[in-house]
């Protein structure tokens, strides 16, 4: 999608501070971070929503999920934990449409979130 930032990360056109790519998955620090570790976790492939999906794109959620589960470990976040949310239309806060996962970490989680 031409004009989706997260698209233009995917093919390097705008920068990222990168942690971990396969050929489905990028995963890459956020710029505007909410917590001392704050992961976007996103599919190469260009999915607005979650009501969006097509036949076959759950494969590439459970590869994205996966994914990060793969980053926490890697960051030593096996014992600590994490917490990993998707904001699914503007009313629930999404900003970027192209479906994402937020990884964040690294300090207290307070639950119900605002
Ligand atoms: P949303 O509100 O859609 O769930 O989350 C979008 C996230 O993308 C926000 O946390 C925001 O800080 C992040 N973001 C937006 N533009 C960029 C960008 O150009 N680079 C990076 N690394 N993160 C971005
Ligand atoms: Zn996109």
């Amino acid at each position: 999608m031409q004009d989706c930032i997260f698209c233009k990360i995917v093919n390097k056109e705008v920068p990222a501070d990168v942690v971990y790519e396969d050929g489905d998955i990028l995963a890459f620090k956020d710029i505007n971070p909410q917590a001392p570790f704050h992961i976007l976790l996103i599919p190469k492939k260009h999915i607005p929503t979650f009501f969006d999906m097509e036949e076959g794109d759950g494969q590439i959620l459970g590869k994205l999920h996966e994914a990060a589960v793969q980053v926490a470990r890697d960051f030593g976040l096996t014992e600590s934990g994490f917490r990993l949310v998707s904001n699914c239309r503007a009313g629930a806060g999404q900003v970027v449409f192209h479906i994402h996962y937020h990884l964040l970490a690294g300090r207290e989680l307070n639950w119900p979130p605002g």
